[in-house]
């Protein structure tokens, strides 16, 4: 028998005139997914069908698009032409050895010979008749067996529902450049982003030779981890290394940290706008450390000329945190032990609550476009 997979659509169906566009970027986002399986995707109404697959590819296509934004859910169901026999069998496949159990008819095709509630009594009974370990609830039954009726004359049946990933199909929402380190905050940070249907490109600053090529890898290996949420990304790599020679060198030690973000917060409005994208994402959490305050916000906000930042952590515990990155893969990779340049000459006492004025102050030694010039001549670009 054929099976296919159900894939429903979540928040799209709101977008009234707008709903065109979003099931067309979502088809394109599901067609990139599931890049090198065979598969066919099919509209149909209110959701889509893949088909033509092959059967022992069906958990990896099921994998692939729970990453997909803009799913609701899935379903691997039998096909059958939509003829009370054939439904019988498809039944008889989905249905368990035992348990507690209902029927559940829906029919898109109203002329279909019987009605939703005969027909879940008509093949809810066979199923009883045949097994002696089954019973009916229609309450809290432990499975459900599913029928749909489609108006091209076939019948969908299956017992699952898997969770799709939700939110709004990636590419719908603009684009974003992620400040990712190789910590447990900034991938989460860019997951619940891209959730919302914006295409993430990332940027990551390390301090080589201070920090070791194991970090970069790590961070590599991260924004992989994100890219198949956000249908690829673009990683942008850039040194730090002369400007935290520089603030070490000339500026109050107690300032480093406050000094770099500011860096950091030029350096990505630069290469965000080479890349289009239209907002900074940092995985700040308001308080969660030293430089994590309003006055830390305030200091880095400062020199990002136009373009908004999201912190899409800053009311979220590290626990909850810990919970999303161990949900989407990253914690893993997060927790391997690695070096960030903000560790590189990390002052004993960092500033907690900076005063811009002061901040500004130790940053008149420094030559900030100078700085800002050749940090940008070591950018490095890799498509994931
Ligand atoms: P994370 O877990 O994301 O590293 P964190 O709690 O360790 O966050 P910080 O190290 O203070 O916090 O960094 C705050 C934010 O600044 C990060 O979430 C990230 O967006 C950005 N950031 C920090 N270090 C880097 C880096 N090396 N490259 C790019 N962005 C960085
Ligand atoms: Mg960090």
């Amino acid at each position: 028998m054929e099976k296919v997979i159900i894939v429903r659509y979540s928040e799209i169906h709101l977008k009234g005139k707008n709903r065109g566009y979003f099931e067309r970027v979502l088809i394109l986002n599901m067609e990139k997914s599931l890049k090198g399986l065979k598969h066919e995707i099919k509209r149909r109404s209110g959701r889509y069908l893949v088909d033509s697959f092959e059967e022992s590819e069906t958990d990896e296509i099921i994998n692939r698009l729970k990453k997909v934004f803009g799913i609701h859910s899935l379903s691997v169901a039998i096909k059958v032409p939509a003829e009370i026999e054939n439904i019988y069998r498809a039944a008889q496949q989905v249905c368990f050895e035992s348990g507690s159990f209902k029927v559940s008819t829906h029919r898109a095709d109203k002329s279909f010979s019987l009605n939703s509630m005969q027909l879940s009594a008509e093949i809810g009974g066979r199923l009883l008749a045949e097994n002696k370990n089954l019973s009916v609830d229609v309450h809290s039954p432990s499975f459900t067996v599913n029928i749909d009726i489609r108006e091209d004359g076939t019948a969908l049946v299956f017992n699952e529902f898997f969770k799709g990933a939700g939110g709004m199909p990636v590419g719908t929402s603009g684009k974003g450049m992620l400040l990712i380190s190789g910590g447990i905050d900034s991938p989460v940070a860019g997951h619940m982003i891209a959730k919302r249907g914006m295409q993430i490109d990332c940027i990551h600053f390390h301090s080589y030779p201070y920090t070791n090529m194991q970090a970069r890898d790590k961070v590599v290996e991260l924004a992989e981890v994100l890219a198949k949420y956000s249908c690829g990304t673009k990683l942008n790599i850039v040194s730090v290394t002369k400007i935290q020679e520089e603030i070490h060198k000339k500026c109050n030690g107690e300032y480093m940290v406050t000094l770099l973000r500011r860096f950091m917060m030029r350096l990505a409005e630069r290469v965000a706008k080479k890349c289009g994208a239209q907002c900074l994402i940092t995985g700040e959490s308001l308080g969660q450390v030293a430089s994590q305050t309003v006055e830390g916000m305030t200091s880095s906000n400062s020199v990002v000329e136009n373009l908004p930042v999201l912190r899409p952590l800053c009311g979220f515990d590290k626990d909850e945190i810990i919970e999303r990155s161990m949900a989407i893969g990253a914690f893993g990779i997060s927790i391997r032990p690695y070096e960030d340049c903000c560790t590189v000459f990390l002052p004993k006492h960092p500033v907690i609550k900076p005063s811009l004025k002061s901040v500004l102050e130790e940053e008149s030694k420094l030559e900030v476009d100078k700085l800002i010039e050749d940090a940008m001549a070591t950018l490095e670009v890799v498509q994931l």
